[in-house]
């Protein structure tokens, strides 16, 4: 039998266990929901295929879970998270439910059927005795991505630094399912300035304006955004003085950078530290710096994305896509260790982070399938 019609007799299981995976709440900070997903997680694994679980304790955040199979020389990493953005009681409030083809519920989309997808592709290779001989696939799930990978990044770089070939489970493009060959890396800043604060009616020339101070930056940040290369440079927040009639001696601002190479990260880093202050007297701070390295499209990712084009145009007839993205996954870290990687490769849907997420039933048994397909083929 052909993988694609088995995982389409599959469907019903898998909607089913989807069910009970979203319904158990996993926001990435709290610890015993952590406890409760990963168990169910180790159950399924168990009961699906067998294999080797290693769980990473963690006194933080959630476990992470490492499940092998197979012993062969090459080593082919997935990775998903099972936090989801969503608070405690999210899935009482609006549980799991399918209407008009499509499936709702917290974290669906984010990622908790691209982690199915990957079990479900991992066992139906099992069942036709198609788990290639040369190689252990490998799949890590942490509990952390949503915070930014605090506790789970150097495990992720560690497996990936290991790996021939990585897959991450995130979501694709909507609304079409394209696949993302690369991703913008991330870094974050926070400039603290300080004045001399004065009263503004009755000794004005006596102080010092923070915010007077602040404002020079943030025109100049907003000036480096050059959509050309891919470089945003946001100032995201500004806070600062006390009141209407004082001069402020005191004012903060966030940035958010976004870029395209790790050379432009570095260039623009060197430019965040060496910010000097422009009105005499005021002190100016800068904190933060690179986050998520960026996941450059390379001759080697980009042959994973054209041989999954290929096994969509031989088994479904149809075509494929990929695209880049401003926003981070795990596969920033994956790619930086030098690993070629292909993201997006979980459910097609939409509207990740919004009460309007949602997943397409019918394109799961397609989405499985390739998955499984890439395992044996890459
Ligand atoms: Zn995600």
């Amino acid at each position: 039998m052909a993988l694609y019609t088995y995982l389409q007799e599959q469907l019903p299981s898998f909607m089913q266990h989807l069910e009970e995976s979203v319904n158990i709440d996993s926001p990435s900070k709290h610890k015993s929901q952590s406890e409760k997903m990963i168990a169910w997680y180790i159950k399924v694994m168990h009961k699906l295929t067998g294999g080797r679980v290693h769980r990473y304790t963690n006194p933080t955040y959630g476990d992470q879970l490492r499940w092998e199979v197979g012993t062969g020389r090459k080593r082919i990493l997935l990775v998903g998270h099972y936090d989801t953005v969503w608070p405690l009681q999210e899935s009482i409030k609006r549980p799991f439910r399918c209407q008009d083809g499509k499936a709702y519920g917290p974290g669906v989309y984010d990622m908790k059927a691209g982690i199915l997808q990957a079990i479900f592709a991992i066992q139906a290779l099992s069942r036709f005795n198609r788990l290639p001989k040369d190689k252990t696939i490998v799949l890590l799930l942490t509990g952390d991505e949503e915070i930014g990978s605090p506790t789970s990044r150097l495990i992720l770089e560690e497996e990936a630094k290991k790996a021939e070939v990585a897959f991450i489970l995130e979501p694709p493009v909507a609304p079409h399912g394209a696949l993302k060959t690369w991703r913008k890396g991330s870094s974050q800043y926070t400039i603290q300035v300080s004045g001399v604060s004065a009263h503004a009616g009755v000794d004005h020339d006596k102080g010092i304006s923070a915010i007077q101070e602040i404002t020079y930056h943030i025109q100049h940040l907003h000036s480096l955004t050059n959509y050309a290369n891919g470089t945003t440079v946001n100032v995201g927040t500004i806070t600062g003085g006390v009141g209407r009639n004082v001069v402020a001696d005191y004012a903060e601002a966030e940035v958010d950078v976004r870029v395209q190479s790790q050379e432009e990260a570095e260039r623009i880093h060197q430019l965040m530290m060496s910010l000097q202050p422009v009105l005499p007297g005021t002190k100016l701070v800068v904190k933060g710096g690179i986050n998520r390295p960026p996941m450059e499209k390379t001759e080697k990712s980009y042959a994973l994305f054209a041989l999954a084009k290929y096994i969509c145009e031989q088994e479904f007839s149809c075509s494929l896509t990929e695209e880049g993205t401003g926003g981070v996954s795990d596969g920033n870290f994956v790619a930086a260790c030098g690993v070629p990687t292909l993201d997006g490769l979980g459910a097609s849907g939409d509207y990740a982070h919004s009460p309007r997420e949602f997943i397409w039933v019918k394109d799961i048994p397609k989405r499985t399938t390739l998955l499984a397909r890439l395992l044996e083929e890459c």
